[in-house]
């Protein structure tokens, strides 16, 4: 018997290592990682200078708390990935997870208006469906039904107003409108903060706003002395071909707070953040002078050694390109993929943050029961390809849908086989 506690009942392969975007698990076999994890492993596995820097910061400065001091890699850090980031003047507050760093940008959206003398400030608005999170709070903000059901009672909703998903089908400018009509709905003096996901992920494989949607999001909020928090722990650090999705029709797009993970230490260890803008980070610190929340491992030397090691492959590699390359190798493909098989709806996304979305061919609409999406990443990984499945029918969630974002390092011939899998899945599994 083993004494892991398991996500859930299902049969899980018992990974042992990993190389590039192949991971082997302890029967021999080689998986090809399509997803990334979940969307985590920007620079692919195994690299032994990242491991490397981890050990030699262990090393010399393992830990310290943030309460006592700052650490020289985090000095170095934050002012490198602020300059990667072209946010200049931007302040880094390091944390573990996204979710830990979306609590963060809550309660400092949240804190800073307090300062400012306006208590009355303490709604977020966030959109459904959206995922910022598991934790309670992240979990509230959160749009996504199947995974808020059971701790609804610990939320309280009216903290919480929400929007709708973008609709393609409007101009960016016309759909960021419906923000302003929510906001006068709700009354904006008791809003804090609007938060969005760039570029969806989890909850809505890869949906994407209209161009303009972003920079008119930001000057509602501006309008409204709202906060305009930039939820980027999937979509940031390169993923989408842009270091920021959120800028990547208008790269003038400048949210008061842009959150961060996953990809920034590539799961290398547990790091994440919030980057502040220069008017919040003063606002606290010459108002009360601290901000009133922390975590014992906020800011860990460890993690932070790896989030500069992988920063600075980002960045030799040209990995912010290759996301756009390969992505767009990748969507055509997909789309080839979509002319063969019916059941493919839609393929769409962003560099390489992509959605392929499965359903009834003869309605155009979702599955009325969900099951095909496990049952082709089930078929994929038979193949020995990852993907990161979805499905639901809640918070308009759309369906049956398969997450896909390989390491922004994979070659031209990997994401050739990455489709060739993804074909024999879906014959089998659709
Ligand atoms: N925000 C977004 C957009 C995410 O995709 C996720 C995780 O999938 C989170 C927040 C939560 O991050 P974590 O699982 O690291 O807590």
């Amino acid at each position: 018997m083993s004494n892991v506690f398991y996500r859930s009942r299902k049969s899980y392969p018992t990974a042992v290592s990993a190389h590039g975007v192949f991971i082997q698990d302890d029967q021999g076999r080689s998986y090809l990682d399509g997803s990334s994890g979940a969307l985590v492993a920007n620079v692919g596995h195994g690299r032994t200078e990242v491991a490397q820097a981890m050990a030699e910061q262990a090393a010399r400065l393992a830990f310290v708390h943030g309460s006592q001091f700052s650490s020289d890699v985090l000095e170095t850090y934050a002012s490198q990935l602020t300059g990667f980031l072209n946010l200049p003047s931007y302040r880094f507050w390091a944390v573990s997870g996204g979710s830990e760093a979306n609590e963060s940008a809550i309660k400092l959206a949240r804190q800073y208006h307090v300062e400012r003398g306006e208590p009355g400030r303490f709604r977020v608005v966030t959109r459904v469906p959206s995922y910022h999170g598991a934790s309670l709070g992240a979990l509230a903000a959160s749009g996504m039904g199947a995974r808020r059901e059971v701790y609804a009672p610990l939320m309280r909703p009216e903290a919480w107003p929400k929007l709708p998903k973008p609709d393609p089908s409007l101009s960016g400018e016309a759909d960021a409108e419906r923000l302003r009509a929510l906001l006068e709905k709700v009354g904006p003096e008791s809003v804090a903060a609007f938060m969005c996901e760039p570029v969806v992920g989890a909850s809505d494989a890869a949906l994407a706003p209209n161009a303009g949607y972003h920079a008119h999001i930001a000057a509602i909020c501006r309008e409204y002395g709202v906060l305009f928090i930039a939820d980027e722990v999937m979509s940031g650090m390169g993923r989408c071909g842009a270091p920021l999705a959120v800028r990547l029709h208008d790269p003038q797009v400048t949210p008061d707070l842009v959150v961060l993970g996953k990809g920034l230490a590539a799961g290398y260890a547990p790091l994440a953040g919030v980057m502040a803008s220069a008017q919040v980070y003063d606002t606290v610190m010459n108002g009360s002078g601290a901000f009133k929340h922390g975590f014992t491992y906020a800011g860990h030397p460890v993690s932070v050694a790896a989030g500069l090691s992988v920063l600075d492959i980002v960045q030799r590699e040209g990995l912010v390109d290759a996301a756009r390359e390969r992505g767009a190798q990748l969507l055509d493909g997909l789309r080839a993929l979509q002319a063969r098989h019916p059941g493919v709806l839609d393929v769409r996304g962003h560099g390489l943050l992509l959605g392929v979305i499965l359903g009834d061919p003869a309605t155009g609409q979702p599955h009325a029961t969900p099951g095909a999406a496990e049952r082709v990443a089930a078929a994929a990984r038979d193949a020995g390809l990852l993907t990161y499945p979805g499905s639901g029918a809640l918070d308009g969630m759309r369906g049956d849908h398969l997450l896909l974002g390989p390491p922004l390092s994979i070659t031209t011939g990997e994401v050739t086989l990455m489709l060739e899998r993804l074909d024999t899945a879906l014959e089998r599994g659709l």
